[in-house]
């Protein structure tokens, strides 16, 4: 309630155009993740990592747009665009860059020999899931409990769904005998098994090595498809989990980083399965007038260009070390930090989470303080406490994160 109040008062023209965005857009917003209470914060702008809101505050973001601003405000995607913005856009034709772009992504993930390009990752998880179903002739789709694909396709206990009308089986994440279980029952009738090598937008809970590779063998053994959503795990290595993991997948569902900071999706997999969008094969419609919008597709190869192997390995190696500081820091209030690399989630529970009904019940009101805490420190996280670190922060954004978060749980221990 105090600290609600205490933004309220902050933040009074953020206040006013959140009351004028609600009365044109249904809870003023319209990504639904953004909405917190009383009300989201409002951006003007920002250099590196520092956003400065409309009332005139500078915030730390450690948000990173839910991982889609790795690369922070990089002159080189300004280039790419504003090299756009010289030679035109919107030509209803093909042109070079989606090729060299497409080249990039099959070059990085060893199990995508062809991609097709969409809007965002829930059109590309969407697509996956519609191509598994025509190539394999069969309806039936296994996903997780937890697991998010975009908008129609989430599993997040507590969200009203919007939902597609698949022939959906949610099953535990993490319960390979729960996995087994629904193969013997009907293996015959499974397109595709839909995952998140780790739940991203459910916690930041990585999948135990052998739960992917059973849901490898499985597939394979019963016809069926992996679909594996990499639109947050892309990020761990230049070939995604599949290559921490040492697992590929049939189709590969990308999205958020790659496009620079631009709507991006795409979805490839080997060019056998692929072939269902070739005229000359399947012949499958793939339509969209923007696929291929030219501001994408040229900033797509050039993140790709700035994100090598090692440079993706310094974030997570970052990630890591800043995970251990943030649990050490969380102690006095028995939170844990769930992750992988440079993403993850600070928990109102003790841990371990292996899986989402390990923190059910946890009052989210500690949330929403923590969120609020944070925030008025000058530290921007998700209400749901996900971060996701960009390449634009400092050693000293850091160091002063952890300070804060020492800060709120020394404040509210015991
Ligand atoms: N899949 C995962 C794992 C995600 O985290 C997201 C994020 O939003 C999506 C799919 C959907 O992508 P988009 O927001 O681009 O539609």
């Amino acid at each position: 309630g105090d600290a609600t109040r205490r933004y309220r008062e902050r933040n009074p023209k953020s206040a006013r155009l959140a009351r004028a965005a609600t009365e044109v857009m249904p809870g003023g917003n319209t990504r639904s993740v953004l909405h917190t209470e009383p009300f989201g914060i409002r951006v003007d702008g920002a250099e590196g990592a520092v956003l400065t809101t409309v009332d005139g505050d500078q915030v730390v973001d450690l948000l990173g747009d839910y991982s889609a601003g790795l690369l922070g405000r990089r002159p080189e995607v300004a280039e790419a665009v504003r090299g756009v913005l010289d030679r035109g856009w919107g030509y209803g034709a093909m042109g070079e860059p989606e090729t060299a772009f497409a080249r990039a992504l099959v070059e990085r993930f060893v199990s995508v020999d062809q991609v097709r390009f969409t809007n965002s990752g829930s059109e590309a998880d969407l697509m996956a899931v519609l191509t598994a179903r025509h190539v394999s002739g069969r309806d039936r789709v296994v996903v997780f409990d937890g697991a998010y694909h975009g908008g129609p396709m989430t599993f997040l206990p507590g969200s009203a769904p919007l939902r597609v009308p698949f022939d959906f089986a949610v099953l535990p994440y993490n319960d390979t005998a729960a996995v087994e279980a629904e193969f013997t029952s009907c293996g015959d009738e499974i397109a595709c098994v839909l995952v998140e090598p780790m739940l991203g937008a459910g916690g930041c809970i990585p999948a135990s090595p052998a739960f992917l590779s059973a849901l490898r063998s499985l597939t394979r053994a019963h016809g069926s498809l992996l679909v594996m959503d990499e639109v947050m795990t892309s990020r761990l290595a230049v070939g995604g989990a599949q290559q921490v993991y040492g697992i590929h997948a049939d189709l590969t569902v990308l999205g958020k980083y790659f496009g620079g900071g631009l709507s991006f999706g795409a979805f490839g997999g080997s060019r056998h399965v692929m072939a269902a969008f070739d005229p000359a094969q399947g012949g499958l419609t793939h339509g969209g007038t923007f696929n291929n919008n030219a501001f994408t597709m040229a900033v797509g190869s050039a993140v790709t260009e700035l994100l090598d192997a090692d440079t993706l390995k310094r974030l997570n190696e970052r990630g890591d070390r800043l995970r251990d500081q943030l649990a050490q820091a969380m102690a006095p209030v028995g939170f844990c930090v769930t992750g992988v690399g440079s993403m993850m989630t600070i928990r109102p529970a003790p841990g371990p989470v292996e899986r989402w009904s390990d923190i059910a019940g946890v009052d989210p009101r500690w949330r929403r303080l923590l969120f609020h805490d944070l925030l008025a420190r000058g530290y921007y996280i998700a209400e749901r406490g996900y971060l996701a670190l960009s390449l634009a922060l400092t050693e000293q954004h850091l160091d002063g994160f952890i300070a804060a978060a020492r800060a709120f749980a020394e404040e509210h221990a015991d």
